[in-house]
């Protein structure tokens, strides 16, 4: 069978799904390979890079959809690309299925079948195809980096001939993996790092890593908003409310603050409000990784970057994966690749797509004319 990846489409998307490295695997599991031309480009990987791999190079997306069997790709696929799914294709790819329904109804037309990456289940035997957490990361890193190129200082602190220079200190709100990962990078570059979770079971890592995690004065259980599984839950109004004191508390002493909190299926808590914003020093910066789900501070714009009238920078990005293209390409591809050896248990270049297994299963969405979303509940172990 043939595994194709076309160029992506999304404006300013630079991420690609496939790499030379990944379609050498990809070829060790029986499968042909091929790229639309230039799709690698933008992530670095050029068609002779690809050709060198053995890949074949396909010179138009229609010619590319048409040949293969299997389509890799980063992002949801518009209408026109669906339009080019059949029977016996099989599309890996973010596809949104809770929000695409248009793309889910024309998935089920074409009989096509549609693995969402974003559906993989998060268990540890699925962590090798976990995209999500891949994205993440990445995320993490370059909020901390991106916050850095717009903050006018150092890092770390310095004693220099021409003076004492202070450490920066940073706030990470969320530490989850994209906050773990702001986390790992403020402390490495030598900032005084604090962070704050709703769910108290991260103090430990967080504070492994060399930062400080900020407890509420909350006569409570300080884990009121954690829910099971490892994600948060909505806090109590009176847990919200110490959460808030807290951080106005910190406002004027943060020059750098991260935030990353979200609740599953839920627009972000707003918990960085105006006023916090107002008591930063200017040249502070405010990076909110979660912009795409409506921001966790006031005043972020979406794919924005603005400056308060105080002087405080607010940056909305929500592609910080594809800033970082090279880099998030070759795990994004090398998910897709574990993926792959997944679903070819004979490694016989054919797709064996067992619905009997519970990662395969939870992250298909559509199969055989069917729409397969949302997944049964997983089996107790
Ligand atoms: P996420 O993106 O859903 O949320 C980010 C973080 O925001 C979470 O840590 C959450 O607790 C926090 N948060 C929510 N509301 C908050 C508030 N009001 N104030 C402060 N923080 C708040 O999380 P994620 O990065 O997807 O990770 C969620 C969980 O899944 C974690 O426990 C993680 O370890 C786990 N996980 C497991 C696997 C695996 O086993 N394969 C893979 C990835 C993640």
């Amino acid at each position: 069978m043939l595994i194709g990846t076309p160029r992506e489409l999304a404006a300013g998307e630079s991420r690609v799904a496939m790499t030379p490295e990944s379609a050498v695997q990809l070829q060790k599991l029986g499968y042909d390979c091929a790229i639309e031309t230039g799709a690698g480009a933008a992530a670095g990987f050029s068609d002779a890079a690809y050709e060198a791999a053995g890949v074949e190079i396909i010179k138009t997306p229609a010619a590319l959809w048409k040949a293969a069997d299997i389509i890799a790709k980063v992002r949801q696929p518009d209408a026109a690309e669906l339009k080019r799914l059949a029977k016996g294709k099989t599309l890996i790819s973010f596809f949104n299925p809770a929000g695409n329904e248009d793309g889910m109804a024309l998935a089920k037309a074409k009989g096509a079948n549609v693995i969402a990456m974003e559906m993989v289940p998060r268990i540890s035997r699925a962590q090798k195809m976990d995209a999500l957490s891949s994205m993440a990361n990445i995320a993490g890193y370059r909020a901390v980096i991106e916050a850095g190129n717009n903050f006018g200082r150092f890092f770390t602190g310095q004693i220099t001939a021409a003076g004492k220079v202070p450490p920066a200190k940073v706030l990470v709100v969320g530490a989850g993996v994209a906050g773990l990962a702001a986390i790992g990078t403020s402390t490495s570059l030598g900032a005084v790092t604090y962070a704050f979770d709703v769910r108290p079971e991260v103090a430990e890592q967080v504070e492994s890593m060399g930062a400080e995690f900020v407890y509420l004065d909350f006569e409570e259980d300080q884990q009121d908003g954690a829910a099971t599984g490892g994600y948060a839950a909505v806090s109590s109004p009176e847990f919200r409310e110490a959460q808030l004191a807290k951080f106005r508390e910190l406002a004027p002493e943060m020059d750098i603050v991260i935030t990353t909190a979200l609740i599953p299926n839920r627009d972000a808590p707003k918990l960085w409000l105006a006023d916090m914003v107002a008591a930063m020093k200017p040249g502070s910066v405010i990076v909110d990784l979660a912009a795409e789900r409506g921001g966790n501070v006031e005043g972020t714009v979406k794919d924005e970057k603005v400056v308060t009238d105080n002087g405080v920078t607010i940056i909305g990005y929500t592609d910080f994966p594809s800033r970082m293209a090279a880099q998030a390409s070759s795990l994004y591809a090398t998910n897709i690749r574990h993926m792959m050896t997944d679903l070819t248990p004979d490694k016989d270049g054919q797709v064996n797509h067992n619905m009997e297994d519970d990662v395969i299963r939870g992250a298909t969405v559509a199969f055989e004319g069917e729409i397969t979303f949302p997944p049964p509940p997983p089996k107790v172990q």
